[in-house]
């Protein structure tokens, strides 16, 4: 018989008759190979479920993110999906590790420390406790970190800079101590050349000499702890903390100085600008913002908004010269019609006083037909010439006051358009702009500093039945209403945004996904306290949300996405609810 490839039911009759005809055991395993077999394809391999987790188990989590590696691990395999068991091994291997560890800071105030005298504490002491620090922190670096920290604390506390030198011989206070170190301990030439190689991984762009110099130091201490000679160590330590000093004094020059020409920028714009009151209210704003200190949160915000008063001011002088161009050019011409009128009467009183002369000398009257005449013949002129001086002046009239309303209807937009630029009119919180902006703000924040990042999306429950029953205004009221009730009850640095018509999603940076949807239930409790009056009478707005948490493989966008499609879950399991978004 032939088969027919094409036809899984043939496939299948065949399989299950030469199951029987080979007299083969008519087992799931056995019917997919013959199937196989038959149909000329290749059986696809199983998913190794009980093997990736028997690896899942055996995976680290001994901090944050070696959780939500191992976590997003198990729930790939759950879900049988390569893929993402691939981004997710890609992802672990390629994350930089420790980012946060300021090892330059830390090594230069353990020398500090090594060097000086403590009460009670004698060299040995500190070597000893520097051995169990070593040995607590095995191989991980942010425990190693955390431990050293502590251990310089302790160290600090005990610090005595008033000792004299002679009575602490047992305690020497030569920097020699922390060199001479590195050959009889090796555990301390160790802690010495991570650190150094910490500090080398750190200063990398910025200061490149010095982190040549680091990991050059580190290497040759790693390699040879004995043969290297304490003095040289001393020396090249010495030479390596003055040249941290001076690179912190450069960074904190380097700071002050920008500061000083932001400012000096912010004070010079307020000079140039047009009179106008949004971009003078966003200089206040702006100067307020250097009563704070500087932090990558801040110069967003105030280079947005310098952005905008360039961007506005520009906008402004265009439009602004333009409508004045346009006027000038009317009193131009106003002018000359003025001209034209007395130039016309002018020789019309000439013409009249040449005819009462004429009229005097006149003999008989043809020569007076002649002259009144002539009279009539002016006066017509003048008449025709004011009257087209009236009509024009009327219109000139009419198009001064217009390009006059223009100049106000373009300065009253200007404010309006201005408060536009980010914010949502009705409520104020920030429009889909805004929330571009903020998104791809908090989004890079979120990922130079490795700090998570949750978004909430809300979507108010029969919306429409408020309108409909109370009319549109209340539901604006009503939109206000619940604005105002979210944002007293977030924090500064979280943000808001009116998505859609009663939709909105929440920012809310250095936030792991239990505490974001803590963050939602709490709005909506804070709702059921707070209620809206419309009309008198108390009303109740409940609302549905997603939560999503961004991942590290995923754009902004699709974060929002799944946010969305839990707070549908939320609507259809009946809403007044927060679900979490996978
Ligand atoms: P659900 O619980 O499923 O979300 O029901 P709903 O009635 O809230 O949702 P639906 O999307 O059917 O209706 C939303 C309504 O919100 C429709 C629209 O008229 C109203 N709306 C949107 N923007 C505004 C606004 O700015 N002001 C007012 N008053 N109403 C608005
Ligand atoms: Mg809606
Ligand atoms: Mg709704």
């Amino acid at each position: 018989m032939t088969i027919d490839n094409s036809q899984p039911s043939d496939i299948a009759r065949e399989t299950l008759r030469q199951l029987a005809l080979r007299r083969i055991a008519p087992t799931p395993d056995n019917y997919r190979a013959l199937y196989h077999e038959i149909a000329g394809t290749v059986p696809e391999e199983a998913f190794p479920e009980r093997a990736l987790k028997q690896i899942a188990t055996a995976l680290p989590r001994h901090n944050r993110d070696a959780l939500r590696i191992a976590q997003d691990f198990e729930s790939a395999i759950g879900r049988s999906d390569w893929p993402e068991l691939r981004n997710v091994l890609v992802g672990a291997l390629s994350a930089p590790e420790s980012q946060a560890i300021n090892w330059g800071s830390l090594l230069r105030e353990f020398i500090a420390e090594w060097d000086r005298r403590q009460n009670g504490l004698t060299q040995a002491r500190k070597r000893e406790m520097l051995d169990r620090v070593l040995a607590a922190s095995g191989a991980n670096p942010d425990k190693l970190a955390e431990r050293m920290q502590g251990l310089l604390r302790a160290w600090a506390r005990n610090s005595d800079e008033d000792l004299p030198d002679t009575d602490a011989p047992a305690a020497p206070s030569s920097p020699a101590g922390a060199a001479t170190g590195h050959a009889e301990n090796p555990a301390f030439a160790t802690l010495l050349a991570t650190l150094l190689d910490g500090l080398a991984a750190q200063a990398q762009t910025s200061e490149p000499a010095l982190s040549t110099e680091a990991r050059e130091l580190a290497a040759a201490v790693r390699q040879q702890p004995v043969a290297l000679s304490a003095a040289i160590l001393q020396q090249r330590l010495d030479k390596l903390r003055s040249a941290l000093e001076w690179a912190s004094e450069d960074q904190h020059a380097l700071r002050d100085a920008l500061q000083r020409v932001l400012q000096l920028i912010l004070e010079n714009i307020s000079e140039l600008v047009v009179d106008d009151r949004w971009l003078h209210g966003q200089i206040v704003l702006m100067g307020e913002m250097f009563a704070h200190p500087l932090d990558v949160r801040v110069l967003g915000e105030l280079e947005n908004r310098l952005r905008d008063v360039i961007h506005r001011q520009g906008a402004i002088k265009v439009e602004l010269s333009d409508a004045q161009a346009r006027l000038k050019e009317m009193l131009a011409r106003f002018v000359d019609r003025l001209g034209e009128f007395s130039d016309s009467t002018g020789s019309y009183h000439d013409k009249i006083e040449q005819s009462a002369e004429r009229i005097a000398a006149a003999r008989d009257i043809t020569e007076l037909t002649d002259v009144i005449a002539d009279v009539m013949r002016e006066t017509r002129t003048v008449q025709e010439s004011t009257a087209r001086s009236r009509d024009e002046l009327k219109e000139l009239r009419g198009r001064v006051n217009d390009a006059n309303s223009e100049i106000s209807r373009l300065q009253l937009e200007l404010e309006q358009t201005s408060e536009l630029i980010r914010h949502d009119p009705l409520t104020g919180v920030l429009n889909r702009k805004g929330l571009d902006e903020a998104l791809a703000r908090e989004t890079a924040l979120s990922r130079r500093r490795g700090t998570p990042l949750c978004l909430g999306l809300l979507d108010i429950d029969n919306f429409k039945r408020i309108n409909d029953t109370h009319g549109h205004q209340t539901g604006d009221e009503a939109l206000q209403h619940l604005t105002e009730v979210v944002r007293e009850n977030l924090r500064p640095q979280d943000s808001v945004a009116r998505y859609g018509g009663e939709e909105f999603v929440i920012l809310l940076p250095d936030t792991v996904l239990d505490s974001a949807i803590a963050t939602l239930v709490r709005l909506q409790r804070a709702l059921t306290k707070r209620f809206f009056l419309a009309h008198q009478q108390k009303l109740l707005i409940t609302f549905s949300a997603g939560v999503s948490e961004l991942k590290d493989s995923e754009e902004p966008e699709q974060a929002i996405d799944r946010a969305d499609k839990a707070m549908y879950i939320a609507k259809r399991s009946g809403k007044n609810r927060v679900i979490a978004a996978h």
